[in-house]
């Protein structure tokens, strides 16, 4: 495995595979690499010919820069693990190299449709914003064929839909395609994520119960209303000593709406377990 820098570099090797009619597939990921992220790693190498993970702690998407410097960091870790997985490049650039000191410091425009009013979006003012700038920076540069996310950032998928299929910038993205990949779980259910690291053990054992909830509530939504089950659930998780509710949604998985009905519909939550914040979904 080759691990790239510069945008220099990565664009000359992208317009090697090019001219070689290589299919590309990209994995964008933030680095702390775990099991979850080599799930989308594998699909990633077994359906392309060359096989590019960024691995890049995003700036731009942290409306909280104490969160961005407590974000977990592990380089080597990250590359042993991506050479082991049979990957071909990893791109890992500094934010200078990514961003001008102008993009650093305003806002990037783009119109989500209403996309990013809700759940993430409304508590994280700004955060879709740089998700947007650092995935559509990373489609022009690489130009893959198909790009891979976790539906554990399940607004972010839908954003990243939105953009390549329906926004202004799609046609400027060819053929993509973007493959949606299911959340990986340990054994206890908990979803993987590179801020688990920041829980102690009992906090993993606490954070147990979000998934619980969750896989309860599937249960309750065959006799019960969209509007009784969001209850339940915020308050099911609640009830446990050490967690605490941001927001419970069930929503339209495609237009992220409120949902009416189960049909096609996600539970997005987010939780703080101690000082962490933690996302996971269910499908109904
Ligand atoms: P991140 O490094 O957190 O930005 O994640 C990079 C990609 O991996 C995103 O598309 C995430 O949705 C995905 N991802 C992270 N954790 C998981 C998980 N537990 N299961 C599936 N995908 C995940």
């Amino acid at each position: 495995m080759q691990i790239i820098s510069t945008k220099q570099e990565l664009l000359s090797v992208v317009e090697t595979c090019k001219q070689r009619h290589q299919s590309i597939g990209l994995v964008p990921t933030m680095g702390a690499l775990h099991k979850g992220h080599a799930s989308l790693v594998r699909r990633c190498v077994r359906a392309n010919d060359i096989s590019f993970v960024s691995v890049f702690v995003n700036p731009t998407q942290f409306n909280n820069k104490e969160d961005l410097v407590k974000y977990p960091r592990n380089p080597q870790a990250d590359a042993q693990l991506l050479a082991s997985l049979g990957v071909d490049y990893m791109f890992a650039p500094t934010p200078e190299e990514m961003y001008s000191a102008q993009e650093m410091a305003s806002t990037f425009a783009f119109d989500f449709a209403g996309l990013d009013r809700v759940m993430e979006g409304k508590m994280r003012p700004g955060h879709f914003n740089g998700v947007v700038q650092v995935v559509s920076r990373l489609f022009y540069l690489v130009r893959p064929d198909r790009a891979y996310f976790g539906e554990k950032d399940f607004q972010q998928l839908c954003i990243i839909r939105h953009m390549v299929e329906r926004s202004s910038l799609k046609d400027t993205f060819g053929n993509l395609q973007i493959i949606g990949c299911p959340i990986y779980r340990g054994k206890d259910g908990l979803a993987l994520s590179s801020r688990n690291a920041r829980l102690s053990k009992e906090e993993k054992e606490t954070a147990v119960n979000i998934s619980r909830v969750l896989f309860m509530s599937k249960a309750w939504a065959k006799a019960h209303s969209v509007k009784e089950v969001e209850k339940m659930v915020t308050k099911a998780i609640n009830s446990v000593p050490g967690l605490e509710v941001e927001y419970y949604q069930i929503v339209d998985a495609t237009t992220l709406r409120p949902a009416k009905t189960f049909r096609h519909a996600v539970g997005c939550v987010t939780v703080y377990c101690g000082p962490v914040r933690l996302i996971d979904n269910i499908k109904y």
